[in-house]
């Protein structure tokens, strides 16, 4: 098992710039696999018909705001969050489009791809600087992950690799998501993605630890916590050549329903 990397090797030692390489879409990248695989399941998941509401909180969003190219079609009011200062600056600076933001361009294109339309990326881009309202620090081992802030519940919360990073053991695990839990409105929709049967992630030279999730264990902890499975997606990792940056075993995208309070 990995060394426990806590919040504050977090804060002292992840680099943005070197997790942002992973969203080379261009590139034989590790990231290539994952973020294909999230993408797809997102535009699935966020249509009018499908999942919507007024209000999506993304937790641990990191430097990106990949995950919500699909998610401002059907919500108007996005708030990104993370533990990190450098990663809320990064997501500012891309959504007030100032000089050395990350360019999220060939994404955008893929996504519009995907979607299916003919909207073209440069619009669905204004869309999502006006949808991302908020950008915000949040820590999802409080109970109140958005402490000091209060939010009002919302109808979706999105995580994607955060709950895995942030956690340290199982205990752990199943707390943050009775805490996740308290963000949602009864009957709102949690969407969790990330990596399953993992111990590291190099951001880097440096190594994070990675809980070892499997889908039994996600199940059971969901259940515990007042969530109702909608949908429990699976991608068996397909590149083995990128072991060395990441012994991911499988992908995993799972869509819940908050039935009960955790
Ligand atoms: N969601 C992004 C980033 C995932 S990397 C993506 O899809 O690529 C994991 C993220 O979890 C990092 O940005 C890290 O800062 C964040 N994180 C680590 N500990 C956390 C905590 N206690 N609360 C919230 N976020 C945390």
């Amino acid at each position: 098992m990995e060394e426990f990397t806590s919040g504050e090797v977090y804060q002292k030692e992840f680099d943005p710039q070197a997790y942002l390489e992973y969203f080379d879409l261009g590139s034989d990248s590790l990231g290539n696999e994952a973020v294909t695989f999230y993408l797809e399941c997102f535009c699935k998941t966020f249509t009018p018909d499908f999942l919507k509401g007024d209000t999506l909180i993304d937790l641990g969003s990191g430097p990106c705001i990949y995950q919500f190219m699909s998610a401002c079609e059907s919500f108007e009011n996005i708030i990104a969050s993370d533990y990190l200062d450098q990663n809320l600056q990064e997501i500012e600076k891309w959504r007030k489009n100032e000089p050395g933001a990350f360019d999220w361009s060939s994404i955008g294109m893929y996504v519009c791809e995907l979607e299916g339309k003919r909207a073209k990326w440069s619009e669905k881009e204004a869309k999502l600087r006006r949808a991302i309202q908020q950008v915000l620090k949040c820590d999802v081992t409080l109970q109140n992950p958005m402490a000091p802030l209060r939010l009002p519940p919302v109808d979706c919360v999105l995580s994607t690799e955060c709950l895995e990073s942030a956690c340290k053991d199982q205990a752990s695990y199943r707390a943050a998501l009775s805490n996740v839990s308290s963000l949602l409105k009864p009957g709102g929709h949690l969407v969790l993605s990330g990596l399953a049967e993992t111990t590291f992630l190099m951001v880097g030279s440096r190594k994070f630890s990675i809980l070892f999730l499997t889908e039994k264990f996600q199940r059971e902890a969901l259940a515990e916590n007042g969530f109702t499975i909608i949908q429990f997606k699976t991608q068996p990792r397909i590149d083995k050549m990128t072991m060395d940056l990441c012994d991911f075993a499988a992908l995993y995208f799972i869509i819940a329903q908050k039935v009960k309070e955790a």
